[in-house]
């Protein structure tokens, strides 16, 4: 009868999936095989404990587990499906590599370079990077577009195999199909038995005999093509999102790189950003100003009305709600503010220099300076106050 999962790992029912990470990563530490050579009981906890993690770190096994014990994982644990046979070590390892991520492992000679089960010979393909430039409209919805890139893909002729057929692989004389050897090595700690990547393999355990003519063995090709990308509401300049495995695909079927895009605002011809909120300078000419009005104001929404009070001093600013940018990191909608400047003519005529000389002397047109005025500062304080 096998053993219950949680006992194997050391956690309890309700552990979450950063606990039972950690007490895997733990107890397949102490039962590592480069840790213990030729200890069969080590070897064989070392697999119990990565079939009790295959299971408790899937949250669809682990119900499964939960409710009917090992009968609802064992056999028909859907692809890949352990039971019967147990999981075999080029299936524990690609797991372990996943855990311990890349170069994260404490046995990196054993998982440089794996990636899954008979694919493991495979190099991983590189990220691509490309700058994606968006306006604010854009940014303010969410959008997604379509962009063409040269990318390499796994050859549709070998699969990605690099094979010439399914007769052209055969298994790995040298490790005898397991992708790994061992070596002792001499160190001043004294002998130490270490275990790396095939060398006559690279880690697949298997050899290829003749290969693809389409891709020459690569198990990839470069071609044009098209990737669809969702730019999530809320970005920014500067911003990298990255689209795990859009980018190159690996060589001989090693993993597929990411695709990273990084955001680049256009300029807007009516507004800056300052954060999530969108600034629009308004001029006023100084009678609408002085008397109130009524005008029309683009947002990125649309146009809108809105109301000027009579005596609107230069440098005022209105603020419309939510009329600004969501955030990808945060809840809330930043707001529009419309920032108000006076226009001053450049020229006048004759009759507007008559008028304005009058102006000039009116005593109401005096400024009164520190009289129910806001200052720069003041009008600053009001803005990042609220
Ligand atoms: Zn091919
Ligand atoms: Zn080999």
């Amino acid at each position: 009868m096998a053993r219950d999962y949680y006992e194997i790992l050391g956690v309890s029912k309700g552990a979450d999936k950063t606990e039972i990470k950690k007490a895997y990563r733990k107890v397949a530490m102490k039962y590592h095989p480069d840790r213990n050579p030729d200890d069969k009981a080590a070897e064989e906890k070392f697999k119990e404990a990565a079939e009790a993690y295959e299971v408790l770190s899937d949250e669809n096994k682990r119900a499964r587990y939960d409710r009917y014990g090992h009968a609802g994982v064992s056999g028909n644990g859907g692809a890949g499906g352990f039971g019967g046979g147990g999981m075999n070590m080029e299936d524990i390892f690609s797991q372990f590599g996943d855990i311990f991520g890349d170069g994260g492992s404490p046995f990196e000679s054993f998982f440089g370079g794996r990636s899954s089960r008979g694919r493991s010979a495979g190099q991983k393909g590189s990220n691509i990077r490309i700058k994606m430039a968006l306006t604010l409209e854009e940014i303010q919805s969410g959008v997604s577009k379509k962009v063409k890139l040269n990318k390499q893909e796994t050859c549709s002729t070998c699969n990605g195999s690099g094979a010439k057929d399914s007769t052209s692989v055969k298994t790995c004389t040298t490790c005898d199909g397991g992708g790994y050897v061992r070596q002792i090595k001499n160190t001043f700690l004294g002998q130490m038995q270490t275990t790396t990547a095939c060398p006559s393999c690279n880690g697949s355990g298997q050899q290829v005999t003749a290969i693809c003519g389409k891709c020459k063995g690569e198990g990839r090709q470069l071609n044009k093509s098209e990737v669809e990308i969702e730019i999530p509401a809320g970005v920014q300049e500067g911003m990298q999102l990255s689209l795990r495995g859009k980018g190159n695909a690996g060589k001989m079927g090693g993993q597929t790189g990411d695709l990273l895009v990084v955001v680049e605002e256009k300029p807007h011809e009516s507004f800056s950003r300052d954060g999530q909120n969108v600034i629009y300078d308004l001029f006023l000419n100084f009678a609408d100003a002085a008397l109130g009005t009524k005008v029309e104001v683009p947002t990125l929404g649309g146009v809108v009305k809105i109301k000027i009070p009579a005596g609107t001093p230069a440098g005022k600013i209105f603020r419309l709600k939510g009329k600004g940018l969501p955030s990808v990191q945060a809840y809330g909608v930043g707001d529009q503010l419309i920032n108000v400047n006076i226009w001053t003519p450049k020229e006048l005529n004759k009759e507007e220099k008559v008028m304005m000389e009058k102006m000039r002397e009116m005593e109401n047109f005096q400024p009164k300076v520190g009289v129910g005025e806001k200052g720069f500062f003041e009008r600053m304080k009001d803005y990042f106050g609220n």
